[in-house]
């Protein structure tokens, strides 16, 4: 029995399945089955350059095809309007098509069909897919979780924010530039994007527990009397109409405190899934699905090593989590037009009072012991910690850093020491420019 002949199955083909199945092939895992039904509705979605280089980093060459160039993206915000910054706007049935393309092309076998029961055991999963039309039974010695927001999980601890609801609306008009927009309003923000075809996407953001929300058969002139107050919504609306369509997706903050165990692991959206104000849900999907394939490689390989690879894989997942929430509770702090609105009141406080980076200095920067991904798998080793990288960062170019603190420890005000140890480890001068770099950077004198 060879490890890479492992059976794993892969439910969810949106980037993050796709990520980790693609991550696999690379280890050389040969029995990879994903099982992806696509999307039931249309999504434009933006991203940033950071997915760019997290779909080459994955492997991805026709889903890399599908990212259109940047575009404008203009943000009212706490009364200010401007055009901050730009991104990509991605048709996500496309999108998705293309990541199918690229796993079946790289030789991953897939499943276009819905994955239902799931039974799981110790040793095993079974797995019941309906696929054209078909019933048909999968077995799976490891099983990745990676069917997004949909993925069950009534089982498992959760941590979620304020509950969130995004009303989708679709509407058609003259074709004209491709761009977006954010604008807040007192009890949500929207955001719109429109493509060169005149397709339009409308998506309002509210709490769920909202008393302006009206009852379902009202929804969709509710969202058009609220579009039609807002100044940004405006080139959207005009000489446009409305498919009638209407589409709710829940959009409150999850992150799933189990999400990993001995023979599964869950990944992107059903790992955790951010507010969508951040804008980086894909990428967080990529970050926690890049490191995925090294996870799952020591709990097949080198199980005597599962705690620390699951402690890896939480703690990156719940860091990354954090992050975001942060980001997302500093842009709602920035409205202060409706601090004493409900919506705006309780976002601007999730999930907690510690600030996006935390300042440190030289003397709290430790060495501890804690796990990282080495050559596709899990390894403990020392690693300087700071206040705000508590995860603590290994190498700077390639260069370990434990030591290099270590022995500025041992004598904070001789550079002599530090340079004996860029000798002792057989620097050259640029890498020994680098270190000393860093140093300053961190305080040190
Ligand atoms: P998904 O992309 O959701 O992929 C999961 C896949 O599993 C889907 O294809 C689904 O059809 C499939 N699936 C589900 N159930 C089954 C089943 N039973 N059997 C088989 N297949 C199944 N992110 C951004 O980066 N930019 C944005 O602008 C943005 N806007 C968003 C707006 C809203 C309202 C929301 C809710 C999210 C937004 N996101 C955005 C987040 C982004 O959509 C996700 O973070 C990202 O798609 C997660 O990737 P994933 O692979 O984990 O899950």
């Amino acid at each position: 029995y060879n490890v890479e002949d492992t059976s794993i199955v892969i439910l969810g083909a949106g980037p993050a399945g796709g990520a980790v199945a693609l991550g696999l092939k690379k280890l050389g895992y040969t029995n990879i089955t994903i099982v992806g039904e696509p999307r039931q509705f249309c999504a434009m979605e933006g991203v940033s350059e950071r997915v760019v280089d997290g779909l080459r980093g994955a492997g991805f060459s026709h889903a890399l095809e599908k990212l259109p160039p940047a575009s404008a993206r203009f943000v009212t915000w706490n009364g200010v309007t401007s055009q901050a910054n730009t991104e990509r706007l991605i048709d996500r049935a496309a999108f998705d098509a293309a990541i199918l393309m690229d796993l079946a092309m790289q030789g991953i076998h897939v499943i276009q069909g819905r994955a239902g029961e799931v039974i799981s055991t110790s040793t095993g999963h079974n797995i019941s897919v309906e696929s054209s039309g078909q019933s048909i039974q999968l077995d799976a010695d490891f099983l990745v979780e990676a069917r997004g927001r949909a993925a069950p999980a009534a089982k498992l601890k959760r941590l979620r924010g304020a509950e969130t609801v995004s009303i989708l609306q679709y509407w058609e008009g003259e074709p004209g530039e491709r761009q977006s927009a954010v604008q807040s309003f007192e009890d949500g923000w929207a955001w719109m994007a429109a493509d060169e075809k005149g397709r339009r996407y409308l998506q309002l953001t509210f709490d769920v527990a909202s008393s302006i929300l009206p009852e379902k058969s009202r929804l969709a002139e509710f969202c058009i009397e609220k579009l039609n107050t807002l100044e940004q919504a405006q080139p959207y609306l005009a000489n446009a109409t409305s498919t009638g369509e209407i589409h709710a997706r829940t959009s409150t903050p999850i992150l799933c405190q189990e999400a990993v165990g001995d023979n599964w692991i869950r990944v992107g959206d059903a790992a955790m899934a951010v507010d969508p104000l951040s804008g980086n849900g894909i990428f967080q999907a990529l970050s926690s699905s890049l490191q995925a394939p090294a996870v799952i490689n020591t709990l097949l390989r080198e199980p005597e090593k599962a705690l620390l690879a699951q402690r890896f894989h939480q703690l990156r997942i719940t860091e990354l989590f954090f992050r975001f929430a942060r980001i997302g509770r500093d842009f709602y702090a920035m409205e202060e037009q409706w601090q004493e609105q409900p919506f705006w009141e309780i976002r601007a406080q999730w999930p907690d009072k510690q600030p996006m980076h935390q300042s440190s200095d030289i003397t709290q920067l430790r060495v501890k012991t804690l796990p990282v991904v080495n050559q596709g798998l899990i390894e403990a080793v020392d690693v300087v910690t700071s206040p705000d990288q508590p995860l603590g960062v290994w190498h700077l170019n390639g260069v370990p850093l434990a030591p290099i603190i270590l022995a500025y420890q041992s004598s904070p005000d001789e550079l002599a020491v530090i340079q004996e140890q860029c000798l002792a480890m057989q620097l050259n001068e640029q890498q020994q420019r680098q270190v000393l770099q860093w140093l300053v950077g961190q305080g040190a004198s």
